[in-house]
C-alpha cells in the first residue's frame, strides 16, 4: 500500500497508445441521459452520442463544461490510488482552451477538499484525439466523490465548440503508487536557480508572514517558528500581518493561508487533514497543511481532536532546516543548534502522518519541574494527535445503571441468580439482543455526533468482566459459541450489536465511526463482515516480540480482522514490563524494535494509542503516568515512526546522543542499547514475571553496570549545562530500577512449613462469625502471611483456623487491619452471591487436585460469598457451580477486626484426579485494598499463605492438607 502519501494531486499528460488497465468507470452510456442541447447524434466518434460543449447562447465571461462523478463508496476505494481519466475530443470552433479539473470532495458538507487542473487543449481539426490525465486521489476518511469537471470559459462573441466522447476513469497503471509532484509549485522550484539566503553570517534575512485573516492553528505555527528561529539566532524575527489583500515581499516565510499560498491554490482549508507542505518558491518559504477551519488555539494545541497541517508544516521545517530536536518536555529537553549560515536552494517536500491516530493513554506525569502544558506542548511538537478525536473504544454502557436501572430494568443483562444487572459494578452491561437496547443506543450516538461536530468517533462497548455478568437471557445465549473458546465465545453475539448501531448511524451520518474493542470474549472477529463505518480497536501488549512467533500471532490478528473489512486501530499495552507484582520498577527501552514491528501492520492500521504505566517502582497506581523517563526515549522515537514510518531510526539515534548528552553521549548510548538487547534478546517463554525480569533478564551485575553508566555520565557532565541536568534527571529517574533489583538480591526469609494437618472435631462449632468456642482451639491454624514475592512489608494480619467435623470441613478467619488505614474497600456495593470479590476487603481460599481442577471460595466482611469451581470453559460456567450446604456467617467487629466462620461439606470437594499423597492441594490469600491516609491513592495488598513467586495460580508452588481421619 502506500508508506507516505503525497498528496498532491498531480497530473501528467499523455498522447501514448493507452494501456488496457482496470476499469473505474464508462460514462458512454450516461451521455445519451444528457439534455438534449448537449448532445450530438451526428458527430461522434464510434457510436452515438457524444456529448458537445457549445458556447451558442452563452454570455461572455460564462464557464460551459461538465463534470464526471464517482460517488460514496466507489469513490472511497479510490483513496491513496492513482487514477486515470480518458476522453476523446475534438475541437471544432473557436480559440477558448478546454481544460480539465480533478476534485475530490468529502462529507459531511461536500466540502471541496484537493482540486488539481490539467489542460486538454488541441487545436482545431477534423479527428477525435484521445486525450488523459492521472491524479492520485488523496488517502481521505469520508470521500463523498471524486470528479473530473472539462470546459472552457467563453470570451467575447467567439462561437466555441468541443466535441466529448467516451470518459472514462480507469486505475493508472501501477496504480498504488503515487505520483511525485510536478505540478506549478514544483515547476516553480525548478525556476529558483539562486539560493534564498535565510541567515548568513548568524544574521536573519527573512520575516515570518501570516495572512490578514490568519487563524489560530497559523498564529500558532508562526509563534512556534518565531520563537525557535529567535533561539537559533539569539536575536528577533519580526513577524508581519498582511492587511486585506495586500502581499508582503520577501524573503519570507509565509505560514498558513497568505495571499502567495492561495496564489498556489495551497490554503489550509483545500488541503488534506493533517498533510504539509513546506516549499520554496523565489523570495520566499512557503508553510501549509491541511487545518481543520474554525479551530480555536486550545483546540490547535491539544493532542486529540483537530488537524493542525500547517503547525505540522512549521514542525517538519524546523526540525529539516534548522535541526531543532525535542526530545524531552520543558526548557532543557529542547535541543536548538545555534544557526551560522542557511541557504535554500530547491525545497519541496510534502507529507501526511502514516497513522492518523497517533496518542498514549496516561500521558502527563506528575513532575515537579515539568508542567502538564510542557508535557502537551512536547507531545504537538512531536507530531503527536489526530484530526478526528480518539478513535480507541472504551466501555461505552457504564452510566446506564444511573439512567435506565430505576425505568427499564429490562435493558439489562440476565444474571445467573435471576435479577437484572441494574448495578454498576464493573460498568454498564446490557442485554444485547434487546431491540429497544439497540434503539436506545443508536438514539444516543446520534445524539452524541450532532453535539460534538468535530468527533469522528464514538464507542459501543460493553462493560469489563463481560464474561462474568454478560447477559444469559436466551436471544444472547442462541449467538454464542462455546466452540471457539474464551477469545471468541460471545464475538458474534458483540460484534452483531455494534454493527447494527454503525448501520443504524449510517443512516444518518455515514461518515461517523462506531468503535469497538476487540477484547475478551469478543477479541476474534465475528463471521460475518463488518460495516465500512466499524472501527474495531485491537488490544495487544507490547511484550518483546522480534521473533518470528510473536510476529506470526500479531501478523494472523491482522488477517483475520482485516477480512472484516472494518477500519483497524491498535491500542498497544507499553506498561507491561512494570505492571505486576515482581516487576515493578523494570524497564523496556526498544526504538529499534519499533519500527520492525510497525512495519507488520504497514498501511493496514490506521491509528495506534499506547498506553503508558500508571503504576510506580513501589507498585502503587495512580490516575497518571509513573517513571516517565523510562519511556521517553521509546516516545521520542515511536512519534516519528507514526508520523513517517520509513523515517530513518538510527540516524535519529546517532544525532540524538551527542545533541543532548553532549559529553556523556558515549556512556549513555550504550546503556540504552544495552538495555534494549537485554529487553528484546530476552526468553520469555516462562511469562514475564520476577525471575525472567531480575535473574534472566537484568541481572544483579547487569543491572549495577547500567546504573554505573548513568553515575559515570553525570560525573562526565559535571559544570556543563544543560547536560548536567539532563544525565541527573536520567539518573534520578531509572533510581526505581536499582532499587527493585535489590530487592530480589537479598536472602529470603523463611516462610510457612507448606502442610497442614486438620484435626478431627467432636464438636461442631458453631457458625456466628466469632470463632471464639472452645472447638477452635484444637484447630490447625496458618498465620504469617505474605506477598506473593515475600518480598513487599504487609500490614494486614491475616490468620486461618481449620478442623473437621461431621464430614465438613470448618475454616475461622480472623483479619486484622492497620489502624492508620481507614478507608477501606468494604465490598458493600456488591451484588449478592458470586460478585468480584477479590478486588476488596476478603479472603480467599483454593483447594486443587490433579490436573488444575479446583475449588475457590471467597468471602468479604460485608457477609458476601463466591465460590467456584475451575478450570471452566468461561466465567459464567465458573460461576454456575454453587457449593452445596456451604454455610457462611461473617463479623464485622470494629474498623480494625473482621471474622469469618465457614462450613463446607467435604461432599463437595471431591476431584475427577485427586491429590496422590495428601487431600488437597492448598494455598489462602488475603485481599486489603486501602485508600493511602497520605497521598490518598488506592493500594493493594494482596498476602498469601504461600508465596509464588509469580502469578498466584501457580499451584506448583502451593501446599499439602491432610484430613485426620
Ligand atoms: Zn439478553
Amino acid at each position: 500500500m502506500f508508506n507516505k502519501l503525497h498528496l498532491l494531486g498531480i497530473f501528467a499528460l499523455s498522447l501514448a497508445a493507452f494501456a488496457q488497465t482496470e476499469l473505474i468507470r464508462d460514462f458512454k452510456n450516461d451521455l445519451s441521459k444528457l439534455p438534449q442541447e448537449k448532445l450530438s447524434t451526428e458527430v461522434f466518434d464510434q457510436t452515438s452520442p457524444s456529448m458537445k460543449l457549445d458556447s451558442t447562447g452563452i454570455k461572455s465571461g460564462q464557464f460551459v463544461g461538465h463534470a464526471f462523478y464517482v460517488f460514496k463508496e466507489a469513490a472511497q476505494a479510490l483513496r491513496g490510488k492513482t487514477i486515470e481519466f480518458r476522453v476523446k475530443t475534438k475541437h471544432v470552433a473557436g480559440n477558448a482552451a478546454l481544460g480539465g479539473t480533478f476534485r475530490v470532495s468529502t462529507s459531511p458538507g461536500n466540502e471541496l477538499r484537493v482540486t488539481r487542473s490539467f489542460s486538454l487543449n488541441i487545436p482545431v481539426g477534423d479527428q477525435f484525439q484521445e486525450q488523459s490525465a492521472t491524479f492520485t486521489v488523496p488517502n481521505l476518511d469520508n470521500i463523498a466523490h471524486v470528479n473530473v469537471q472539462l470546459g472552457f470559459r467563453q470570451q467575447g462573441e467567439e462561437h466555441n465548440l468541443w466535441f466529448i466522447d467516451e470518459p472514462q476513469f480507469r486505475y493508472a497503471e501501477n496504480s498504488d503508487s503515487v505520483q511525485l509532484p510536478t505540478d506549478i509549485l514544483g515547476l516553480s522550484a525548478l525556476i529558483d536557480k539562486e539560493p534564498l539566503v535565510l541567515v548568513e553570517d548568524g544574521k536573519a534575512k527573512f520575516s515570518i508572514v501570516i495572512a490578514a485573516a490568519a487563524d489560530p492553528i497559523a498564529k500558532l505555527a508562526a509563534e512556534e517558528l518565531q520563537l525557535h528561529c529567535q533561539l537559533a539566532l539569539g536575536a528577533d524575527i519580526p513577524m508581519r500581518q498582511e492587511s486585506e489583500n495586500q502581499a508582503i515581499g520577501g524573503p519570507a516565510i509565509h505560514v498558513g493561508g497568505t495571499t502567495l499560498v492561495q496564489k498556489f491554490a495551497l490554503q489550509p482549508a483545500n488541503l488534506p487533514p493533517e498533510s504539509w507542505i513546506i516549499a520554496r518558491t523565489g523570495e520566499n518559504i512557503i508553510l501549509t497543511g491541511g487545518d481543520t477551519p474554525g479551530a480555536n488555539r486550545n483546540q490547535a494545541l491539544s493532542t486529540r481532536g483537530v488537524a493542525t497541517g500547517t503547525l505540522y508544516a512549521a514542525y517538519e521545517f524546523l526540525e529539516r532546516i534548522f535541526g531543532v530536536r525535542w526530545y524531552w518536555p520543558g526548557n532543557y529537553g529542547t535541543v536548538v543548534p545555534p544557526a551560522t549560515d542557511i541557504k535554500i536552494t530547491r525545497l519541496l517536500q510534502t507529507g501526511t502522518p502514516s497513522y492518523s491516530t497517533r496518542g498514549f493513554l496516561y500521558s502527563i506525569p506528575r513532575d515537579k519541574e515539568i508542567s502538564t502544558e510542557d508535557f502537551i506542548r512536547w507531545y504537538r511538537r512531536n507530531r503527536i494527535g489526530s484530526a478526528n478525536g480518539s478513535s480507541m473504544a472504551n466501555h461505552s454502557f457504564n452510566a446506564w445503571p444511573k439512567k435506565f436501572g430505576a425505568t427499564h430494568p429490562e435493558y439489562f443483562a440476565l444474571q445467573v441468580d435471576g435479577r437484572r444487572k441494574t448495578d454498576e459494578v464493573a460498568g454498564g452491561h446490557v442485554c444485547l439482543s434487546n431491540p429497544e437496547v439497540l434503539k436506545e443506543t443508536i438514539r444516543e450516538k446520534l445524539e452524541y455526533f450532532e453535539k460534538n461536530p468535530d468527533a469522528g468517533f464514538s464507542s459501543v462497548m460493553p462493560g469489563d468482566s463481560f464474561g462474568l455478568y454478560k447477559c444469559i437471557c436466551e436471544d444472547c445465549q442462541k449467538p454464542l459459541q462455546p466452540e471457539r473458546g474464551p477469545g471468541g465465545i460471545a464475538s458474534n453475539l458483540v460484534w452483531d450489536f455494534v454493527n447494527k448501531v454503525a448501520l443504524g448511524v449510517a443512516e444518518k451520518m455515514p461518515d461517523r465511526y462506531i468503535t469497538c474493542c476487540a477484547y475478551g470474549e469478543y477479541r476474534q472477529r465475528p463471521d460475518f463482515p463488518l460495516a465500512p463505518n466499524v472501527a474495531v480497536t485491537l488490544c495487544y501488549s507490547a511484550q518483546p516480540r522480534s521473533d518470528q512467533i510473536s510476529k506470526n500471532k500479531w501478523r494472523a490478528m491482522l488477517d483475520e480482522w482485516r477480512q472484516t473489512g472494518a477500519a483497524l486501530y491498535i491500542w498497544e499495552y507499553w506498561n507491561n514490563s512494570r505492571y505486576s507484582r515482581g516487576v515493578y520498577g523494570a524497564p523496556a527501552v526498544f526504538p529499534r524494535h519499533l519500527q520492525e514491528f510497525m512495519r507488520l501492520d504497514q498501511g493496514q492500521v490506521r491509528g495506534r494509542a499506547l498506553e503508558l504505566s500508571n503504576i510506580d517502582g513501589d507498585g502503587v497506581s495512580f490516575p497518571y503516568w509513573t517513571d516517565w523517563i523510562y519511556d521517553v526515549l521509546n516516545i521520542y522515537v515511536v512519534s516519528h515512526l507514526m508520523n513517517n514510518i520509513n523515517c530513518d531510526v538510527e540516524k535519529l539515534l546517532d544525532e540524538y546522543y551527542p545533541n543532548f548528552y553532549g559529553p556523556a553521549a558515549e556512556p549513555m548510548r550504550q546503556f540504552h542499547d544495552e538495555l534494549e538487547l537485554a529487553w528484546t534478546k530476552g526468553n520469555y517463554s516462562d511469562g514475564w514475571n520476577w525471575e525472567t525480569c531480575w535473574v534472566k533478564t537484568y541481572p544483579p551485575e547487569f543491572v549495577d553496570r547500567m546504573m554505573g553508566l548513568l553515575r559515570q555520565s553525570v560525573q562526565l557532565c559535571a559544570g556543563q549545562e544543560p547536560y548536567l541536568k539532563r544525565a541527573q534527571k536520567t539518573l534520578e529517574g531509572y533510581l526505581p530500577f536499582e532499587r527493585n533489583s535489590f530487592l530480589f538480591r537479598e536472602k529470603k526469609s523463611q516462610t510457612n512449613v507448606p502442610e497442614i494437618t486438620v484435626p478431627q472435631g467432636t464438636v461442631k462449632p458453631q457458625l456466628d462469625g466469632r470463632p471464639d468456642e472452645e472447638a477452635w482451639q484444637k484447630a490447625a491454624v496458618i498465620s504469617n502471611f505474605c506477598d506473593s514475592y515475600n518480598i513487599y512489608e504487609q500490614k494486614a494480619i491475616t490468620e486461618m483456623r481449620f478442623l473437621v467435623a461431621e464430614e465438613t470441613l470448618f475454616v475461622a478467619i480472623s483479619a486484622k487491619i492497620p489502624p492508620e488505614r481507614t478507608e477501606i474497600n468494604w465490598a458493600d456495593d456488591l451484588g449478592e452471591r458470586d460478585s468480584l470479590l477479590w478486588n476488596r476487603e476478603s479472603a480467599e481460599l483454593f483447594f486443587v487436585g490433579q490436573d488444575k481442577e479446583c475449588y475457590q471460595f471467597i468471602v468479604a466482611p460485608n457477609g458476601k460469598i463466591a465460590d467456584f469451581k475451575w478450570p471452566a470453559e468461561n466465567m459464567a460456567a465458573a460461576l454456575k457451580w454453587d457449593a452445596q450446604g456451604l454455610q457462611f456467617a461473617v463479623l464485622r467487629e470494629n474498623n480494625t477486626t473482621w471474622t469469618a466462620e465457614i462450613a463446607i461439606p467435604l461432599s463437595n470437594l471431591t476431584f475427577a484426579k485427586p491429590p496422590q499423597d495428601c487431600d488437597f492441594i492448598v494455598n489462602f490469600a488475603r485481599n486489603h485494598r486501602f485508600q493511602d491516609a497520605q497521598d490518598k491513592a488506592w493500594k493493594w495488598e494482596q498476602s498469601c499463605w504461600l508465596p509464588t513467586y509469580g502469578p498466584f495460580h501457580s499451584y506448583d508452588k502451593f501446599g499439602k492438607m491432610r484430613l485426620s481421619k
